[in-house]
């Protein structure tokens, strides 16, 4: 089967998707934006206790149920306390590397609805000022969120509606190159998002169904570790799609690239599935553009819901990313890849 695909179209995806709020576990908005995104292709979204948003697709055979899984969370900050002056002291939701979200504006989503505009500070923050403004270790305790608003004291900021358990949302900074490169926040695993919605568009385009009956699963708590924890009982294979790293340990991987995981920080994918995978980048994937991987610094959802011992299989791979976890860059090339490896896994190639 060939699978064209339209790059533009996934570039515009992953914009508008970056664009809306996630921070870890924050899921108004992008459900919003997701259920009515489904609904202009005419999807019904649903979603667990969890927060857990799906989509259910009929398949060929009924015989089982695979369920193909991006997370919508994205890294982010929560409130711990407030300063004297009005500065936000933070913790990490997920695992925010503090030195790449130096000077980076933010929202800070207050309890009661309202925002605040921020942004992240080193506590010494001026070279004009502190000669330790170089040299200070960046992390969650040399640096702080400062409003961007007349705020000098604990009292103003709390006026402004900001309390202890606010959650602060780093802003993606996106940029599209005419080159097919994309620069940006969050492409973990918006990427992947935009992805799945592609694959769900060009089901209801086309007509095609999947091998068999599929959830599509958008987890919220990916980025601490369980957004997969809990699965449908009916689901016997867990796909999750998030990013694959470049580096050293990584040969074969660029930008351009899809990755499949063979192994992750949890330990082992399933080995037939995973096989799969690999059968269907081998059908599917453009010569030199996939590659299998060992992600031993971080784990995916289809391992939370293999270790937390629901009865099923996992696999993931993902689009490569370069400088993870910071304003992270890919090009639209691998976005394609992933796709099609997707397209080949649901439609049952490789089996
Ligand atoms: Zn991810």
């Amino acid at each position: 089967m060939s699978h064209e695909i339209d790059p533009q179209y996934l570039i515009d995806t992953l914009h508008e998707c970056v664009e809306v709020e996630s921070p870890v576990g924050y899921y108004p908005e992008v459900h919003a934006w997701l259920r009515e995104t489904l609904a202009e292709m005419g999807y019904e979204m649903f979603t667990d206790n969890k927060a857990t948003a799906y989509v259910r697709v009929a398949g060929k055979s009924a015989e089982k149920c695979v369920c193909v899984g991006a997370h919508l969370d994205t890294i982010g900050l929560v409130v711990r306390g407030i300063n004297d002056d009005g500065t936000l002291r933070v913790r990490q939701l997920g695992g925010i590397n503090y030195a790449s979200i130096e000077g980076e504006t933010c929202l800070v989503h207050c309890r009661d609805g309202r925002t605040v505009a921020g942004q992240v500070i080193c506590n010494h923050h001026s070279v004009h000022v502190w000669a330790e403004a170089k040299t200070d270790a960046r992390t969650e305790d040399t640096m702080s969120v400062s409003l961007v608003a007349d705020v000098a004291s604990a009292e103003d900021a709390r006026a402004l509606g900001v309390t202890e358990g606010a959650v602060i949302g780093i802003d993606p900074h996106f940029e599209a190159f005419d080159n097919g490169y994309v620069v940006s926040r969050h492409i973990d695993d918006k990427a992947s998002v935009a992805v799945l919605l592609d694959v769900l568009r060009w089901l209801a385009e086309s007509g095609e169904k999947p091998a068999y009956d599929t959830l599509f699963a958008f987890p919220v708590y990916e980025e601490i570790g369980h957004g997969g924890a809990w699965v449908p009982a009916e689901v016997s294979e867990y796909v999750a799609l998030d990013i694959t790293l470049i580096g050293p340990d990584y040969a074969g991987s660029d930008e351009h690239s899809v990755g499949v995981i063979c192994s992750d920080a949890k330990g082992p994918y399933d080995w037939e599935l995973t096989n799969t995978l690999i059968a269907c980048a081998e059908s599917a994937c453009t010569p030199g553009r996939w590659n299998t991987q060992v992600c031993f610094h971080y784990s995916t959802d289809a391992n939370a819901a293999y270790t937390h011992t629901n009865d099923l299989r996992s696999g993931a791979f993902g689009m490569a990313c370069l400088n993870t976890h910071g304003r992270e860059r890919c090009h639209v090339d691998a976005l394609v890849e992933t796709e099609r490896l997707c397209r080949a896994y649901l439609m049952g190639e490789g089996r």
